[in-house]
C-alpha cells in the first residue's frame, strides 16, 4: 500500500515500502542468518531471572550509559578495550543509524561496495546522507586501487565495509582495510556482524583499533550469539568517537530489560557460542554439497552461502517456499542466499532444492 497523498511524508520518502525480508510461519527459516539453536533452558532461566530482578525497578529509567553492559561487552571483545571504547544500542542497525546521525547528514556522504548489506542505503536516506556505491569484483572482493580512487574522488565522511560481507560472505583483508583507512577522510566502519563464524586464523579489525582512531568495529548479538530477538548491537572505537555517538542517541534508548538480557547472555557466552563450531562445519558441508551439485558458491566466512546462478531465481525461491523452506532472494541477479541451519534443516533444504531443480 503506497502512503496516501494527504500524508505529509517527506517527498524523498514517498513511494518507498517498509523494508524487510518476508516473515512466514510454518516454514524452515533459512532467510535472515539467525542462529537456528535457541538458548538452552539454563540460559533461558538465567535471562528470565535477570528480567524478573529488574522488573521491580521498571518505574525508574534505565542506566542511560549502559555502564555495566558496556564493561561486559568490552571484556568479551578483549584487545584491552575499556567500557568507554564500547557503545551499545538496539541492534547494530541502530548503531549504524547513530553513526550516520553523528557523522553523516545533509551535504555529507557515505560509501560502500556493492553487493553489500541492503540496510546501509536506507539509513543514509533516512539521515539525508548522500549514498555512493563502488562495485566489488567478480569474486566479490574489493579491488584496493579502485576503492582508493573512488574514496579520493568522493571524500566520504563515512565508509561502511562489512567483513564478512552480507550477502556474499567475503572477508576483507587487512591490507584493503588499511588502504581504505589511509585514503578515507572520515570514519571507517568495519561491520563484523558475522565475525565469530570466520574460519580459524581470520583476524578481527579490533586488532587495528589501537592505531586507527577513525576506525569503528561493529558487532551484534543477533547472529552467532543466538539472540536476534533481544536486539543488541555494539561498536568498539576510540573514546572520542563513542562520545560523538552519545550526542545523537535518544536518552534511555536501551531499556533496562534489554540491558539485563544482554548481560545475562554474556555471562553464558561460552555456551551460546558453542554452536558456532557446529554451524561452521555445517556451512562447509553445505558448500561441498553445492559443489557436488555443480552449483556455484561465493567463498564464505559467515553462516550463510550465496549460490547460483539461476536464470529465474525467483522461481527457485518460490519453489522452495512451496516446499516449506524459506531462503532469501537477495544479492546480484541470478544468486540466492541460504542461511546455515541445523543439519536436519539443511537436509530438508537439499531435498527441496533438488526437487525444484528437477533432479
Ligand atoms: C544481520 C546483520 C547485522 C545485524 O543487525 P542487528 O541490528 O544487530 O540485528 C549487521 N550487519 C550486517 C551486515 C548484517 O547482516
Amino acid at each position: 500500500m503506497p502512503i496516501p497523498e494527504w500524508v505529509p511524508i517527506r517527498e524523498d520518502l514517498r513511494g518507498f515500502e517498509p523494508y524487510g525480508a518476508p516473515q512466514m510461519t510454518d516454514v524452515i527459516c533459512l532467510n535472515v542468518n539467525e542462529n537456528p539453536y535457541s538458548p538452552s533452558a539454563v540460559v533461558a532461566a538465567d535471562i528470565a531471572e535477570s528480567v524478573r530482578d529488574v522488573a521491580t525497578g521498571l518505574n525508574r529509567y534505565p542506566d542511560r550509559e549502559a555502564t555495566e553492559l558496556r564493561a561486559a561487552l568490552a571484556e568479551y571483545l578483549g584487545h584491552d578495550l575499556g567500557s568507554e571504547q564500547v557503545w551499545a544500542a538496539n541492534g547494530s542497525n541502530e548503531v549504524m543509524l547513530q553513526i550516520l546521525q553523528a557523522f553523516g547528514g545533509p551535504g555529507r556522504s557515505a560509501l560502500s561496495f556493492a553487493p553489500t548489506y541492503s540496510m546501509y542505503p536506507e539509513y543514509a536516506r533516512d539521515t539525508n546522507t548522500d549514498w555512493v556505491t563502488g562495485q566489488r569484483d567478480e569474486d566479490f572482493t574489493v579491488d584496493v586501487d579502485r576503492a582508493v580512487s573512488l574514496i579520493n574522488a568522493v571524500q566520504p565522511e563515512v565508509v561502511f565495509l562489512a567483513s564478512p560481507n552480507n550477502p556474499t560472505g567475503t572477508v576483507m583483508p587487512f591490507d584493503t582495510i588499511r588502504a581504505v583507512l589511509a585514503a578515507a577522510p572520515g570514519v571507517v566502519v568495519i561491520d563484523e556482524a558475522y565475525a565469530e563464524f570466520c574460519r580459524e586464523g581470520t583476524p578481527s579489525a579490533l586488532e587495528l583499533l589501537a592505531d586507527n582512531p577513525r576506525l569503528l568495529v561493529s558487532r551484534t548479538m543477533s547472529k552467532a550469539f543466538a539472540l536476534a530477538g533481544a536486539r543488541l548491537g555494539y561498536v568498539a572505537a576510540d573514546k572520542a568517537i563513542i562520545d560523538a555517538l552519545r550526542i545523537v542517541r535518544l536518552p534511555y534508548h536501551l531499556s533496562a530489560v534489554t540491558q539485563a538480557v544482554a548481560l545475562a547472555a554474556l555471562r553464558h557466552s561460552d555456551e551460546l557460542l558453542a554452536t558456532v563450531d557446529e554451524l561452521r562445519a555445517t556451512r562447509d558441508e553445505l558448500v561441498t554439497w553445492f559443489e557436488a551439485q555443480g552449483i556455484e558458491t561465493a567463498a564464505t566466512d559467515a553462516n550463510f552461502v550465496l549460490f547460483g546462478q539461476f536464470a529465474d531465481r525467483h522461481a527457485i525461491w518460490q519453489g522452495l517456499v512451496d516446499r516449506g523452506v524459506l531462503i532469501r532472494e537477495t544479492g546480484p541477479q541470478g544468486w540466492l542466499r541460504v542461511s546455515v541451519g541445523t543439519r536436519a534443516e539443511m537436509e530438508a533444504f537439499y531435498r527441496a532444492l533438488q526437487e525444484v531443480l528437477g533432479r
